[in-house]
């Protein structure tokens, strides 16, 4: 048909976004429906997808639209928000993300598609970033180790009550203070971990601290209303008790002041916003953690250490993963899996560009704008709250609610929650301009003050005392004294992004993870200032924009998940279970059976399920899967009887983690609800129900979504990410509320998960775009699309590989595993050499022994083409007929291409190329790869002397000499 025939709406449809996003093309699903022996995707959900859980009716969502107009619609919206300066501070400020990170990092799909550092011989770019933002980390808050980033300030500061409780000698208190003057936001995220643990909290002076006695105690520095005060005798009086004490700490002002680590204090955290981070109504940010080197063990989070690799060389893997969810389970330090790498590489990239001098002028010019309010202040009179300070003033005025509205007249924003005050601060984008309007909002317009003139009064008089200035170097290191002129940097960019493989070079088959398109539609407005400039505790008038495009989201999701409620404020799929756990506690409680405690998860589950139920103070019992790799629904009846007294909930994912539509689904359902117990459903795994069936239909009564799995939001190398938690009315009252900000729609008292009240608030436009531009039929379009490529890569592969598990009519989910166990013991090939040859055909490797050790669950998406998926399963079919080499003895078992994975440039060029097999096979060993080889920079990382022999920071350029 000429296209001349076609109606004009025909020609619309042809045009649509659903057909980008899905990759296989009309002709392509016929050939793949045919090659697996089916008729139509109808006929293959049908097969696939049990009768009993399908939606009666299709979503209403609505008609999909088109990249134009779905920009231009949420361009309305945003511009709703209205922008006005930012001196709220409370732990965010405005901040310059410099272009060149802008743009090749934040924007680049380079950066932003990767995923976390798992196969760190094709991530070493990130891998170095991270190190670097260890480093800083270490230099500014003067302990010896560091984290690659937590989730926000106030879940570290959480982290590190629950590191206080694990490694403080001071076994027989149960009470953990804060200071009165740590940010409201992080006292009450504390307030409801301790809760949960059932630690005593005590808020109160600084001061009385001393007199206590606590497992460990949290200050602020500077303090949340800005003053910098020595805390070198507290932390003294606490430890000399056998306390353990963290300091939540200002990035910026550490540039400038006595690091906390220098005055004795065992944690320093906080939010590494400002360096370069827009603020986004709350985040994603990444937040710093650093510590004692012997709490190593104990540190939460995701750890960058160097090693060596097979050729003795320097290389980057993530260290000591023993401590992590994914290992220990309900043992784990912390349920973080998804952390903050994106944000955290920005943070460090900043600090690469700035320099040691870079970042002391600004953080010296933030502190003399600082300086100079304060004098023409108090010249006029104006009383403040401290004369020790960095960036923040707290002002006492007359009548609060007059200075607040003339901020507002001038477009300011102050902090407006204390008592017959005020707080300003100031940041790096405070300009003359905006110090003048300040003084006119708090003395009017004739004060006659003059900046320089003020300026030349304070010069050379501190506000600090000498003693706590620095004096130690910051950011010696070569790596952040290189890279000023921005042709440097621009460079230093891209040869780190050279080094790692993201999705803007091939298929990432991750299983559990849904490695889809971040559509480029989908992240443009995320750098737009209508929602990067807004501080999170600004006036809710003011996030109009933001306010209309959260709740519709919100809406769509309910309508997705066929839950009631939606809270958005977890930032990621563990914080989510942990928010819906304390939503089922909380729940329990209300009806007088708050003794529940214990928590059914089946073998199968993801790490981060056991984590967080320990983390709601749950007791963790296993039940058994079956062969089949189900849940075990006798083991589980069994169970729940046994325990209904005490029963409070059962975790299941669905589809489970094996990648297959369990038939007794329902059944768990009704079996633990029959004992009084909640079904936590793990929404991970969304992208297989999208359109055909929903978690509340199923009989969930909670789950997190994982925003950055089924609806787009790109993996950052290891996060942002949000798990907004979606539950039945009955648990609506018990959704997390927030201290500063009134969350709408949730109990007036229950605490806060987050440190911002809508979580990664930026990032949501990006799952708001997809929902838009796929629409109702799109999205289930996707889920179609998502089982068909997993069937045909099973079946594909079913032939060379045995298909571990499958469900009715022999057809998997969205995902597929195949064993490789057989193959290892009559080969001693191993999974991880099937995953590390990968490297050497241009592939990431699809998941590595999850959910079952010895195998590799491969999830396609439905954004895969069959092109790719066919060079992926051919890739896959070679590496077999590779190992029945090894297997025949026709290679020897370590002189082969599979041991010796990944082969690198260094391999091909090396003089002495001794090996069995060629160069060519090593580096070429398919036609397809020479047309775009990827090269992973670094050969086959030893792990065990990784950890053995940890090292954190950055290494010295002697290290990369030969
Ligand atoms: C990814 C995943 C999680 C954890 O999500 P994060 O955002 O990484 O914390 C939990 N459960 C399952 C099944 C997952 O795949």
């Amino acid at each position: 048909m000429s296209e001349s025939t076609l109606s004009l709406s025909q020609l619309e449809q042809k045009q649509d976004f659903v057909r980008r996003h899905v990759g296989p093309q009309e002709a392509e699903i016929t050939q793949m429906l045919e090659s697996i022996g089916a008729e139509s995707l109808e006929q293959l959900i049908e097969q696939t997808v049990p009768a009993g859980i399908r939606l009666p009716e299709p979503l209403k969502l609505g008609e999909s639209q088109t990249e134009t107009e779905a920009l231009a619609n949420l361009k309305a919206i945003a511009q709703k928000n209205q922008i006005f300066r930012a001196n709220i501070g409370m732990g965010y400020s405005d901040t310059i993300t410099p272009n060149v990170i802008l743009r090749n990092v934040m924007e680049n799909p380079g950066w932003y598609t990767a995923y976390t550092p798992y196969q760190p011989e094709i991530a070493q770019g990130r891998l170095e970033a991270l190190l670097n933002f260890q480093q800083m980390t270490i230099d500014l808050t003067g302990l010896p180790l560091a984290s690659a980033s937590l989730l926000d300030e106030g879940t570290a500061a959480a982290e590190a009550m629950a590191l206080a409780k694990r490694v403080s000698k001071n076994k027989k208190s149960n009470l953990f203070f804060m200071a009165d003057d740590v940010h409201p936001q992080t006292i009450d995220v504390v307030k409801t971990r301790a809760e949960m643990f059932g630690f005593e909290i005590k808020v109160g002076k600084a001061d009385e601290v001393a007199d206590l006695d606590v497992f460990g105690a949290l200050l602020q520095y500077p303090g949340t209303t800005g003053e910098v005060r020595d805390l070198t005798s507290l932390i003294e009086a606490v430890q000399s008790k056998k306390g353990i004490v963290a300091v939540a700490a200002d990035i910026m002002s550490l540039v400038m002041l006595k690091s906390p680590g220098e005055m004795g204090a065992d944690v320093v955290l906080g939010n590494a916003q400002r360096f370069g981070v827009p603020m986004g109504y709350g985040g994603p940010h990444a937040a710093f953690f650093a510590t004692r080197d012997k709490f190593k063990r104990s540190l939460p989070g995701r750890i960058i250490g160097v090693s060596k690799d097979t050729r003795g060389r320097p290389a980057l893997r993530m260290a000591l993963q023993t401590r992590e969810q994914h290992i220990r389970r309900e043992k784990a330090n912390s349920n973080i899996c998804t952390a903050q790498v994106l944000l955290a590489n920005m943070a460090s990239f900043y600090a690469v560009y700035h320099g040691p001098d870079g970042l002391k002028t600004i953080a010296n010019r933030i502190h003399r704008m600082t300086s100079i309010l304060a004098a023409g202040l108090k010249d006029k009179g104006v009383e403040l709250l401290h004369n020790s300070f960095f960036d923040t003033l707290t002002v006492k005025v007359a009548d609060k609610d007059a200075t607040i509205k003339a901020a507002q007249a001038n477009q300011v924003n102050l902090r407006a929650d204390l008592d017959g005050m005020v707080g300003v601060s100031l940041d790096e984008t405070t300009t003359r301009a905006d110090l003048n309007t300040l003084f006119n909002i708090f003395l009017g317009d004739d004060h006659g003050l003059d900046i320089d003139a003020l300026d030349a009064k304070v010069a050379g008089e501190s506000v600090v005392a000498d003693e706590l200035l620095r004096t130690s170097e910051i950011l010696t290191h070569e790596v952040f004294n290189k890279y000023h002129s921005e042709t440097e940097m621009l460079r230093y960019i891209k040869s780190l992004e050279d080094k790692d493989l993201a999705l803007n070079h091939s298929m990432i088959s991750l299983g559990s993870c849904t490695m889809k398109l971040n559509a480029t539609a989908e992240m443009i407005p995320v750098t737009w200032p209508e929602f990067g400039k807004l501080h999170p505790f600004c006036p809710v008038e003011q996030a109009q924009g933001y306010h209309e495009m959260i709740n519709e989201l919100a809406d769509m999701l309910v309508e997705i998940t066929g839950y009631d409620n939606l809270s958005m404020q977890p930032n990621s799929g563990a914080q989510g279970e942990y928010a819906g756990l304390i939503a089922i506690q909380r729940y329990h409680e209300s009806r007088g059976e708050g003794h529940r405690n214990i928590c059914l998860i089946p073998s199968s589950a993801h790490g981060t399920n056991p984590a967080s139920a320990q983390m709601a103070n749950l007791k963790v019992v296993v039940v058994d899967c079956d062969k089949d790799g189900n849940v075990d629904l006798a083991d589980l009846k069994a169970k729940a009887e046994e325990m209904a007294e005490n029963l409070s909930c059962a975790m299941v994912t669905y589809p489970s983690t094996h990648g297959v539509y369990e038939q007794g689904i329902k059944e768990i359902c009704d079996i633990v609800h029959e004992h009084g117990g909640q079904v936590y459903m793990d929404g991970a795994n969304l992208n297989a129900q999208v359109g055909l069936t929903t978690p509340g239909f199923i009989g969930g009564d909670v789950s997190h979504l994982n925003l950055h799995k089924t609806f787009c939001i790109p993996h950052g190398g290891g996060g942002p990410g949000m798990g907004p938690i979606g539950v039945k009315s009955h648990l609506a009252p018990f959704l997390p509320n927030h201290p500063v900000v009134t969350v709408p729609g949730t109990g007036e008292n229950n605490g806060a998960v987050s440190a911002a009240p809508w979580g990664s608030a930026s990032i949501l436009p990006i799952s708001y775009m997809y929902i838009k531009m796929m629409g109702g039929e799109g999205l289930k379009r996707a889920s179609e699309a998502a089982i068909l490529n997993a069937n045909y890569v099973a079946n594909r592969l079913s032939g060379h590989y045995p298909v571990l598990y499958r469900g009715q009519n022999n057809r998997v989910a969205h995902e597929c595993i195949i064993d490789l166990r057989q193959l290892k013991d009559a080969s001693g090939v191993a999974e991880i050499d099937v995953a590390k040859r990968l490297n050497d055909y241009g592939f990431h490797s699809p998941t590595m022994s999850f959910p079952v050790a010895g195998t590799l669950m491969i999830e396609p998406t439905e954004s895969e083409s069959k092109f790719e998926l066919d060079r992926f399963c051919e890739a896959m079919i070679h590496i077999r007929e590779e190992i029945g080499k090894v297997e025949r003895g026709d290679w020897d078992s370590e002189d082969n291409p599979l041991h010796n994975a990944p082969h690198t440039l260094a391999d091909i060029v090396d003089d002495n190329w001794e090996r069995s097999y060629s160069r060519e096979l090593a580096a070429y060993p398919v036609e397809t790869v020479k047309r775009n080889k990827f090269w992973p920079t670094v050969n086959r990382i030893d792990d065990v002397y990784g950890d053995r022999n940890l090292m954190c920071s950055c290494p010295s350029i002697d290290t990369y000499r030969d």
